[in-house]
């Protein structure tokens, strides 16, 4: 019954994650559905409509890979993957959600880092996840900085920094809670579904923040 329990709780989470999922998609694609009518009847329509389309489509795009663990079977697809090359991935991703929240993405990773055997996908998430924490952390917006780093032989390091609210220590303990969010339009399944792929790869993942002195997150994942 323990079972049955813990997979039915499994179900819900992936209910309320599939409904909000819907929903966040739903508002983008009305916009788009819009402006496309708009062209319909009007061919001569400004050219500045197309940046909007374009932005909502980023945003479509930026809210499914925040979910991509749970839209695919977890087969065993780890295969060596360049971490340079992903992060400038997700830097380009999220360079629009960086300008609405007035965000300055600031990098420093270097470009040598061996190949790491991974499940390029799931780290494109946790990546994905952090990182738009940070930027919701600073309303007035910031510097969101980013490393990557061979630490040692064994490992690499990714350091994703802001200087946004910070957390509570209560709450530190709290991280990766499933629905544990302190946003009214949060979620709070960004960092349970991250610590989860985190854990798949042996790593480690861990929060140094103070109120008001913004959050310093690291992930360590071995090269093996
Ligand atoms: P959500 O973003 O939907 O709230 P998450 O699992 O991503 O869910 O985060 C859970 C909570 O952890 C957030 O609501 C927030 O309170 C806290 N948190 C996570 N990252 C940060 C950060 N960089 N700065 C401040 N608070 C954070
Ligand atoms: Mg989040």
């Amino acid at each position: 019954t323990e079972e049955i329990m813990r997979r039915s709780e499994k179900l819900s989470v992936v209910g309320q994650l599939a409904a909000g999922v819907a929903h966040e998609v739903r508002n983008p694609l009305t916009t788009l559905r819009g402006f496309v009518q708009l062209m319909q009847k009007d061919s001569r329509l400004d050219k500045s409509y197309l940046n909007i389309m374009l932005s909502e489509l980023d945003r479509i795009n930026l809210i499914v890979s925040e979910f991509l663990v749970f839209a695919k079977p977890q087969a065993d697809r780890y295969q060596e993957a360049d971490l340079y090359a992903i992060m400038n991935d997700i830097i380009v991703l999220l360079d629009s959600e960086a300008n609405i929240h007035n965000v300055q993405m600031i990098t420093c990773l270097e470009p040598g880092v061996p190949p790491l055997r991974c499940e390029s996908n799931q780290l494109k998430q946790v990546l994905v996840n952090v990182m738009k924490n940070g930027m919701e952390a600073m309303p007035d917006g910031g510097e969101l900085t980013l490393e990557l780093a061979r630490e040692s032989e064994e490992n690499i390091l990714i350091r994703i920094k802001d200087q946004g609210v910070g957390i509570p220590e209560e709450d530190l303990a709290r991280l990766g809670e499933p629905f544990f969010t302190r946003k009214t339009e949060g979620n709070g399944l960004g960092l349970m579904i991250s610590q989860q792929i985190i854990q798949h790869h042996k790593g480690t993942i861990r929060y140094d923040s103070k109120p008001g002195a913004g959050t310093c997150v690291e992930i360590r994942i071995p090269f093996r």
